[in-house]
């Protein structure tokens, strides 16, 4: 089912988790002990994320180094198969452009239809660890929008070889990613919230945001993106906090920021499981209040922390 009948036909916000897939040599056992302690809260949807390889350098036994390019995160398509056998429930595999080109992405969408998936996030992906700007692949998407427009095709049944005529037309419902806090690289909010327009208006039917910390960011979004003329549902991403470390990580990798009330009590914790504490009071005050607001789903980073999820949301039923 798509994520957007989920939300057309609930009654009351749902739920939805987002995982990583388990790094190459773990099994798939790894993602059902991450999601069994939250599957009590019967999600909506699981979505997968979705990981480019990096380069890395081997040392050979001559002594040079060698560069090669390492996935170490495979397997998204496999584990929104899996997941689905295993929980019966939707799943949502992300896409990127970064890494991928046209045909490769073509063919992933081909294995997911075929496989049931009713739904794609589409997003750009973030620059190659080696690379300052984001670069596309040869014969690639270069930017979400450009993504959606193939997932769109695809829907209409228009694929790459322009000599399949009346290809079979896939029904993929698309989410995209939105910025409460504006995307690090766009040089502002209005410029941004333009290119987010036209990807609702390329078909996207809804919006995941970035995490945030500070719930008014979101409203103030929301209202921003409705000013803007984009009417489609907009999921609020969450995440806990959970070491001290994350004080200084989380500003730098999502470019988001932590209230000052949140880090002074973080700062004040001796050991992390205090701030897990402090964490976990945050997102459960922050889940209650938008939930109360009426949002259409409260989406979860799980991020290696499925009890600390769990004890939150236990918090909110
Ligand atoms: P875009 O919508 O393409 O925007 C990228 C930047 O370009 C923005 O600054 C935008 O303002 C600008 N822009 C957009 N369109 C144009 C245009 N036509 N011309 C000029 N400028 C334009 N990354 C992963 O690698 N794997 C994942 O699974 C993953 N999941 C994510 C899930 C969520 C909910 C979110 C919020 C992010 C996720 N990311 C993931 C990170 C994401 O890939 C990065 O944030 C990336 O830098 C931007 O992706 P986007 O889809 O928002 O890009």
């Amino acid at each position: 089912m798509k994520v957007i009948e989920h939300i057309q036909q609930a009654k009351d916000t749902l739920i939805s988790f987002e995982i990583l897939p388990p790094l190459k040599g773990k099994s798939i056992q790894s993602i059902y002990d991450h999601l069994d302690p939250l599957m009590e809260f019967k999600p909506s949807f699981i979505n997968v994320t979705y990981h480019r390889s990096e380069q890395v350098f081997k040392k050979k036994a001559d002594g040079s180094f060698e560069k090669v390019e390492v996935r170490k995160r495979p397997g998204t398509v496999g584990i929104c198969a899996a997941l689905m056998n295993h929980y019966h429930i939707d799943t949502v595999p992300h896409l990127i452009c970064g890494g991928f080109n046209k045909r490769e992405t073509e063919d992933a969408l081909i294995d997911l239809h075929f496989l049931g998936v009713d739904n794609v996030l589409v997003l750009r992906g973030d620059a190659a660890k080696n690379e300052t700007f984001f670069e596309p692949e040869t014969n690639g998407n270069a930017y979400a929008i450009d993504l959606l427009k193939q997932v769109m095709d695809l829907n209409q049944g228009v694929y790459l070889e322009d000599d399949i005529r009346e290809g079979f037309r896939t029904n993929f419902c698309i989410g995209v990613a939105g910025y409460p806090e504006k995307h690090f690289e766009a040089p502002n909010l209005q410029t941004d919230l333009a290119y987010v327009k036209a990807k609702v208006d390329a078909g996207a039917e809804y919006i995941v945001t970035q995490m945030f910390f500070d719930n008014q960011k979101y409203f103030a979004f929301m209202q921003a993106c409705r000013d803007a003329g984009i009417n489609i549902p907009i999921i609020p991403g969450l995440k806990p906090i959970t070491n001290k470390k994350q004080l200084a990580v989380i500003p730098r990798t999502f470019h988001v920021d932590i209230p000052t009330e949140l880090s002074l009590e973080i700062m004040k914790c001796k050991v992390d499981a205090d701030v897990e504490k402090v964490g976990i009071e945050w997102l459960v005050e922050q889940s209650k209040e938008l939930k109360k607001a009426g949002v259409p789903v409260l989406h979860y980073y799980t991020l290696g922390k499925p009890r600390v999820i769990r004890d939150s949301v236990r918090q909110l039923f």
